[in-house]
């Protein structure tokens, strides 16, 4: 621990040094920008809002918060040390195991010397006569930089819902991601739930059987599907190390860097039978594999579509006893797998608990929250406890609420309120030397994340050791490149169904002024093309860009 006087001393020796490198946040891109920059001998500051490192770990304490990627494949691979002394205990952690991993990192790489937490980034200007960044902190503190490299988050803007009167209720009231630090009493407590989303879906099964009653408001119901979590056994534990390097080369060729790989046939290329046996396999497997190892055209045709939605729905009914119940649960506006699949334990059969009520805010519109609870069109309620599992302003949210103003004062926010343009995903025109891990137009917003982490931080690292060999203060791409990155991202993401459908994967949110308009927010390539072309890119001498 820093001493207070050492902090103050930090603190001033930051606000007039400028700094080779500013990162805004300490999740795990964040940290691992900031080891790979330190290697380069780069004198780096990370700026972020919480108290501590893990963002999304750090973040979302809430009941049942946990992975859908498999635990091994999460980890960082950068350190072959590091693989071999951590031991995941469940095929799918648990959020305390993941946020003890990342602490781990940070201790073992010794990185929090160089965070400075409780800051929060609010606005960030670029001086083309020096070529440099200025940081301005929620506090009014200043704090310059060359490069400004932001490792925000896809999923750390978050939101409440836009309903009357939610700050007016008298009892606790929690949104998932500020979930509080201190373990929260839920015997015997009438909880509400707001939203079934891949979030609401843990809350909903974790906390079912702890609660007195529990009503679950749902405006979209989502095609959930078993994740079939479990130990991670000795002999399983001495396989997943000793397969680490095969494991990363298959997460290498895989599009969304799981270890599920789609399987080449057809839904209608084999018999009933054989589809029957097939999809029945995949729903007894764990993880992704039902939504990344399926048929080939289960997400890209409408009829593939329609017939495996139907095989889910099936599951729905047979697990759910009410089929009233089970008939809301089933979505009827989006296919299987065209918004995130939340994966669940016990989700369906806590409906059939006598206490848990669902609610369709569709058909019983909710009209306020109340003192004692919340008011929909048809009944008043009262609760101890609610829970807004209303999600994110994903992937663009935390760079609107960044003030960035580029070259000549223009505004970053206003450059991308029609979609975003960026070359490859981590840079735009009209802000050098800005560099966007899990920015938008990247691979990494539908991959297995830290791989795609991996890569965006490899790839800045060595741009950043370009710089530094060749004296180069300023990067920009060309508006060239920029249009012909963005033309591509969109025409790969045209006639896929995901982009017919409204969803945090489309820039929709209905809690956010301006964000009723689909966009395409995601490379969907898959990651190996991806990395292709950033690879090629480097490989011409970073062409595209203007380095000088
Ligand atoms: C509940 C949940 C479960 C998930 N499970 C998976 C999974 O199983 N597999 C998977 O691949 N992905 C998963 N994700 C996505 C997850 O966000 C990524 O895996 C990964 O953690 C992203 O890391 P990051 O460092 O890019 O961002 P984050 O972990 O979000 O960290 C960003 C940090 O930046 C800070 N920050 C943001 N804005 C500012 C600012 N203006 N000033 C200062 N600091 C700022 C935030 O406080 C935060 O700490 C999950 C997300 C959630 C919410």
């Amino acid at each position: 621990m820093l001493d207070s006087a050492t902090v103050v001393e930090k603190a001033e020796d930051s606000a007039t040094r400028v700094h080779d490198a500013i990162i805004i946040g300490a999740g795990i891109a964040g940290l691992y920008q900031l080891h790979r920059l330190r290697q380069l001998g780069m004198q780096v500051l990370v700026l972020e809002t919480g108290t501590d490192v893990g963002g999304t770990w750090y973040w979302n304490r809430y009941p049942g918060a946990r992975f859908d990627s498999e635990s091994y494949t999460y980890g960082y691979s950068f350190d072959g040390k590091l693989l071999e002394e951590w031991n995941w205990s469940e095929h799918f952690a648990a959020q305390p195991e993941t946020l003890r991993y990342i602490n781990h990192v940070a201790d073992r790489f010794d990185l929090r010397k160089d965070i400075r937490f409780n800051s929060r980034v609010r606005a960030a200007a670029y001086d083309d006569a020096r070529r440099e960044w200025t940081v301005t902190l929620d506090d009014g503190s200043t704090h310059a930089c060359r490069f400004l490299i932001t490792a925000m988050g896809p999923l750390s803007a978050d939101t409440l819902p836009r309903i009357a009167g939610v700050e007016s209720f008298k009892g606790q009231s929690f949104h998932t991601y500020r979930w509080p630090h201190h373990p929260v009493d839920f015997a015997g407590k009438r909880v509400a739930v707001i939203g079934t989303g891949a979030t609401g879906v843990q809350v909903i099964q974790t906390i079912a059987p702890l609660v007195g009653q529990l009503t679950v408001f749902q405006r979209t119901p989502n095609w959930c599907t078993p994740l079939h979590n479990r130990a991670i056994t000795e002999e399983e534990q001495r396989k997943i190390k000793a397969g680490y390097p095969a494991m990363f080369e298959l997460l290498r060729q895989t599009p969304g860097c799981y270890i599920h790989n789609t399987d080449p046939r057809g839904t209608f290329e084999v018999t009933e039978e054989e589809r029957e046996a097939f999809w029945e396999m995949l729903y007894a497997e764990p993880g992704f594999s039902i939504w990344m190892a399926n048929f080939r055209d289960v997400m890209t045709e409408l009829k593939a579509s329609a017939l495996f939605s139907e095989f889910v729905a099936r599951k729905i009914r047979q697990r759910v006893k009410d089929p009233k119940v089970a008939d809301m649960l089933i979505p009827k506006n989006h296919g299987f797998g065209t918004r995130r699949v939340p994966q669940e334990t016990f989700y369906y059969e806590a409906y059939n608990l006598p206490h848990v009520k669902l609610v369709s805010v569709l058909e019983t519109p909710i009209e306020r929250v109340t003192e004692k609870g919340i008011k929909t069109s048809k009944a008043e309620y009262e609760f101890d406890i609610i829970i807004y599992a209303t999600g994110f302003d994903g992937v663009t949210g935390a760079f609107d609420r960044v003030d960035f103003r580029g070259t000549n004062g223009n505004s970053l926010k206003e450059y991308w309120a029609d979609g975003p343009k960026t070359f490859l995903g981590l840079m735009c025109v009209g802000f050098p030397n800005l560099l966007t891990i899990v920015g938008p137009h990247n691979a990494s917003t539908r991959c297995n994340i830290p791989r795609c982490i991996e890569q965006n931080v490899d790839w800045i690292t060595a741009l950043m050791r370009h710089a530094r060999d060749h004296n180069i203060t300023r990067i920009e791409p060309t508006p060239e490149a920029e249009a012909d990155w963005t033309k591509h991202v969109e025409e790969v993401a045209e006639g896929l169904l995901y982009a017919q459908v409204d969803s945090w994967l489309t820039g929709i949110n209905s809690n956010i002024e301006g964000k009723n308009v689909r966009r395409i927010l995601q490379y969907q390539g898959g990651a190996p093309a991806y990395r292709e072309r950033c690879d090629a890119i480097a490989a011409a001498g970073y062409k595209g860009m203007v380095l000088s």
